[in-house]
């Protein structure tokens, strides 16, 4: 369980990964951050990536208005045919069969990513990908199973809003 490291409650809720993009992909991996918000006292907790794995504990962050804005993100309605994916069961699948998917060279490739919607259409994934700052890709999973060669699966910047995103997407793989 994630411990909040200033008030003990729960964290739950979104893992950023904080990264510098002016850095090289070299030193960034060493320095990058995991990045959590306190529901309770809205402290930021982080820790090194990877820490995870080694369940060490969360830091305490203290408060920062300047990163308000992408935890307290709320998903606005999406146009058809696009639905919210369910939690369960639905986003694991999704979000395993991309990391299965995507090979080193890909942009995705080792990115903490949340699948978020599904077009009914064409089957595209629409997934978060969970950095500072967060931004949105439309990928066409291919569903082997297994890594793809890169640019596959295909993969598509969304840009914000969403909604007007979504509907200039033209379904061109169906
Ligand atoms: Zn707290
Ligand atoms: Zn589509």
């Amino acid at each position: 369980m994630d411990i909040c490291p200033s008030c003990g409650a729960e964290l739950t809720g979104r893992t950023l990964q904080e990264s510098s993009p002016a850095e090289p992909p070299e030193v960034g991996r060493r320095t990058r951050r995991e990045l959590r918000r306190c529901g309770s006292c809205r402290h930021l907790a982080w820790r090194a990536e990877g820490a995870r794995h080694a369940s060490q504990p969360w830091s305490d962050g203290g408060v920062d208005p300047d990163y308000d804005s992408l935890f307290d993100f709320t998903l606005e309605p999406l146009p058809a045919p696009w639905f919210l994916v369910p939690a369960h069961p639905g986003r694991a699948t999704l979000e395993a069969e991309l990391r299965a998917e995507v090979s080193e060279g890909h942009p995705l490739h080792g990115k903490p990513v949340i699948a978020v919607a599904r077009c009914e259409r064409c089957d595209e994934v629409l997934f978060s990908v969970e950095e500072d700052p967060v931004r949105f890709v439309r990928v066409h999973l291919t569903w082997k199973q297994g890594p793809d060669t890169p640019p596959w699966p295909m993969t598509e910047p969304v840009p914000l809003p969403l909604y007007k995103g979504l509907t200039e997407h033209t379904h061109e793989h169906s």
